[in-house]
């Protein structure tokens, strides 16, 4: 199976309410550019010194989403073009957002990642971190729109503990969308589900999964 060919069994299975992100860390341009030939617009990386080279070599029209644990020192290289960034993880590194998506005259738009998995190794705010977040911070930050959830669940064989965490994220979101964030329309993408769990996210609310070696084979090494 080409790039192409699992682009397009993607799209025909998930349809037209969950976004695929093609997650393409750690691959050439070259396979990039072959899922932008096939239609693909949305792209995802973890890395931002590597997002960067790649947003340069690549056609302008694409949404570059930064999926990766993000350090403050690297917002500055992506604030210029990043189309939306998951991994919001704590209050500090969502206020340097701010700061330079105003120098680059931009809001940006941010998931919380919420802490859901029974791992030690997961990045992420807990309820009420977030909660805390969004009510005292968030009001200041002019130039952060925040637009859903990010989670990721346990790595694990186990069905169930994985269908529990992504039922926890997905009522979060519910509780946050109908009370928090009531007012704020655009607190709509619920970002949770990859190659090997995209279905069971589905089936529990989220409307964008984030793919990678389903799409575009194995990686070399993996963070
Ligand atoms: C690498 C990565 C993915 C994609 O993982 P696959 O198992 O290759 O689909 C999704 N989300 C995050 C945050 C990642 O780092």
């Amino acid at each position: 199976m080409s790039i192409s060919d699992n682009l397009s069994a993607y799209k025909s299975q998930i349809g037209d309410n969950v976004t695929l992100v093609a997650v393409s860390k750690t691959k050439p341009i070259e396979d990039l550019q072959e899922a932008y030939d096939a239609g693909q617009r949305v792209f995802g990386e973890n890395k931002a010194q590597e997002m960067t080279s790649k947003y340069e070599a690549l056609p302008k029209d694409i949404q570059w989403h930064m999926i990766g644990h993000l350090q403050r020192n690297k917002v500055k290289y992506i604030a210029p073009y990043v189309s939306l960034i998951h991994s919001v993880d704590s209050v500090r590194l969502l206020k340097e957002i701010d700061k330079e998506a105003k120098k680059n005259n931009r809001i940006i738009d941010c998931l919380l990642q919420i802490y859901i998995a029974k791992e030690e190794s997961k990045f992420g705010l807990d309820e009420t971190e977030a909660i805390d977040l969004i009510e005292n911070i968030l009001p200041e930050l002019k130039n952060i729109q925040l637009v859903g959830l990010m989670g990721m669940a346990t790595n694990t064989e186990n069905n169930k503990t994985i269908e529990n965490e992504f039922k926890e994220l997905d009522e979060f979101f519910k509780y946050l969308k109908n009370n928090q964030l009531k007012t704020s329309s655009n607190f709509q993408i619920l970002s949770m589900g990859m190659s090997g769990d995209y279905s069971l996210a589905i089936s529990c609310g989220s409307n964008m999964i984030r793919i990678g070696s389903a799409i575009f084979g194995s990686r070399n090494y993996t963070n």
